[in-house]
């Protein structure tokens, strides 16, 4: 049974587990202690000192993240010496930073300047340095500004504990230590995966994403381009929060409104590529099933996942679906079928896609992925953040915008396709169609729920196994990096029993990407953001009439007017890719 302590916060007697912590103490009570460096599960290090609380018989502040409660103690969570000493803190960091908040990516959502609100900080009593932007510039995703950064190490933790990437970390000493890659090398001469998540983690504006919304009007600007938008899933359940709805909403119609006022040509759903993924990456699996190729397959549509396994498992890449990403499939078929259907040159199209991942930044320039015509598939991917951003500067109210519907020719989607943006989305659409080709539409199951983290754990390594005609099929569901690599080592060591693996970088899968809105961590401490996002895709995944890929209409025409049959030689040529072993970078 578990043991229980009594205490009292503030005079008010509180009973709690025995090892919490007097932050968790105080906030199952009702009382929420300010905090800066922490980050629950993730960076729990008694930094920043900014969560310091008395208690009573201490010599001194004690910092409440860190420090555990005990039988009888007593704790003063606002008392002036806790708050001259937070505010004294506080105005030590802001005299160190470079408050250049009218000009900050973070402005709306930062932690320090909420935290300056909060203490009524109008004025910093101490000078620091003279402080310039210290800009590191070098990678296609993101860009770092030391001289907004208040060394707490959340990227640092978030990129080495939660992914197990660890290319960032504390360098130099003292007043002149910052976060940079090893040696100060740059992030692009790293085995940075691009996943975004160490933005996510950041409470300023230290990290942010490299802005792409320049290209974008420009391209919007320019008369003699024809501009082409395409959404991802995950999008639509999270772009409301930008504007102030609550996490899950799904804004999936404002949002095609908004593209649409923003001057796009046409506006078209990613999704309807994810099902010619479904199309494409279910017949690949029957075939490797039959014996054509290696088993287990495992999933591409992560290319953050994709730029890992190829740095450190480049010996075991034939297990990858050849599969391009649905947005790179999407641009493929914007500059191959649509531009043919409309007697419009491709070079004279702009691929746009809004995406949930700063890693898709990267994608869209990997040299692989060029089309026979020469046309790269996809010229500009901006995150979630991103669109919010245009939708904000071009004084659309999104709130009051009406719904609008995708414009149909790469439009229609199922069901099968919104879950993609879950962990497990991709696996269940896979297993509707499969299942369905093999048992018939009437005897398939629709839905395959031990594989969804909404049911089982966003965080869980889920597998199942299936009974199809003249098998067991077993599956395998993994989101994070690592979770990938305990996948990828039993792989590598002949002991992986799994016949089909799906692999997303980001912990969650893209409901939870790097390009996604932002939220302080307290938020992300005690909101379900990650269920509540994915929620929302499999509700209206639930709400609609077509839930199979196989089933989509326009996908159907596709191959009939276009394409062929999947997995047949002009599908070879537009959907699928390869990939190369890339040299891991040794320090
Ligand atoms: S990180 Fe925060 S405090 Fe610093 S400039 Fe940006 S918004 Fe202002
Ligand atoms: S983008 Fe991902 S891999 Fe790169 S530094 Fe950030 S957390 Fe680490
Ligand atoms: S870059 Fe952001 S998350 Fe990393 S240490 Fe600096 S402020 Fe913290």
């Amino acid at each position: 049974m578990e043991k229980l302590v009594n205490l009292k916060i503030n005079n008010i007697p509180v009973t709690v587990p025995e090892g919490s912590t007097i932050l968790k103490a105080a906030h199952d009570s009702g009382i929420k202690i300010p905090t800066l460096c922490y980050l629950r599960d993730v960076n729990e290090i008694g930094a920043c000192r900014i969560c310091v609380v008395e208690v009573k018989g201490a010599r001194s502040l004690v910092a409440a993240c860190v420090y555990p409660v005990s039988e009888g103690m007593e704790v003063f969570t606002n008392t002036p010496k806790v708050r001259n000493s937070r505010r004294l803190t506080l105005e030590l960091i802001l005299s160190n930073h470079r408050m250049a908040c009218l000009t900050c990516p973070r402005s709306k959502h930062c932690e320090l300047l909420a935290l300056a609100d909060e203490f009524g900080i109008e004025a910093v009593r101490y000078a620091g340095d003279d402080m310039q932007p210290r800009i590191e510039n070098t990678s296609l995703h993101l860009i770092r500004d030391n001289s907004k950064c208040v060394l707490c190490r959340r990227c640092v933790t978030t990129c080495r504990n939660i992914q197990e990437v660890g290319v960032i970390g504390p360098n130099d000493r003292g007043f002149d230590t910052h976060i940079s890659c090893a040696f100060d090398r740059d992030l692009c001469e790293v085995d940075c995966i691009s996943c975004g998540q160490c933005i996510n983690s950041c409470p300023t504006g230290a990290l942010a994403e490299q802005d792409d919304t320049d290209k974008v009007w420009a391209a919007l600007n320019d008369p003699k381009k024809h501009v082409v938008v395409g959404t991802a899933p995950a999008v639509r359940a999270a772009l409301g929060e930008s504007f102030g709805m609550p996490i899950g909403t799904n804004v999936e119609g404002q949002m095609v409104t908004a593209l649409r006022r923003l001057g796009f040509d046409k506006v078209f759903d990613v999704d309807h590529a994810a099902d010619l993924t479904i199309m494409e990456e279910g017949t690949e699996f029957l075939h490797r099933l039959q014996g054509e190729g290696s088993l287990p397959m495992i999933t591409s549509c992560s290319p953050g996942w994709i730029r890992y396994c190829e740095q450190h498992y480049g010996d075991q890449l034939d297990h990858l679906s050849t599969c391009k990403s649905p947005q790179q499939m999407f641009g493929s078929m914007v500059k191959t079928y649509y531009a043919q259907k409309c007697g419009i040159d491709p070079k004279d199209i702009v691929v746009v896609t809004i995406m949930p991942c700063v890693a898709k930044k990267y994608e869209v320039q990997r040299q692989e992925q060029r089309l026979p015509n020469g046309c790269m598939p996809v010229d500009i991917s901006i995150t979630t953040r991103e669109l919010a951003r245009m939708i904000t500067s071009a004084g659309l109210l999104f709130d009051y915008l009406p719904k609008g519907r995708f414009d149909e020719l790469l439009g229609i989607s199922t069901g099968a396709a919104v879950i993609f943006g879950a962990t497990g989305g991709v696996m269940e659409a896979a297993l509707r169609t499969v299942a369905a080709t093999l048992l018939g539409d009437e005897n398939a199951p629709l839905e395959f729920k031990d594989v969804r983290g909404t049911e089982k754990g966003m965080d869980s390594i889920r597998v199942a196994e299936y009974e199809l005609p003249g098998r067991t099929v077993k599956v395998c569901v993994a989101s994070g990096i690592s979770n990938a690599k305990k996948i990828m080592d039993d792989i590598r060591a002949g002991t992986c029993e799994y016949d089909f693996i799906e692999i997303m970088a980001c912990p969650g899968g893209c409901i939870n990407g790097g390009g996604q809105p932002l939220h302080t961590s307290y938020e992300q401490d005690y909101i379900d953001i990650r269920g509540l996002r994915a929620g929302a895709l499999y509700n209206q995944d639930e709400s609609m009439s077509l839930r199979k890929s196989h089933h989509n209409p326009m996908v159907k025409k596709l191959y009939e007017e276009f394409l062929g049959e999947p997995c047949g030689h002009k599908s070879h040529e537009l959907l699928h890719t390869h990939y190369i072993p890339r040299k891991k970078h040794i320090l």
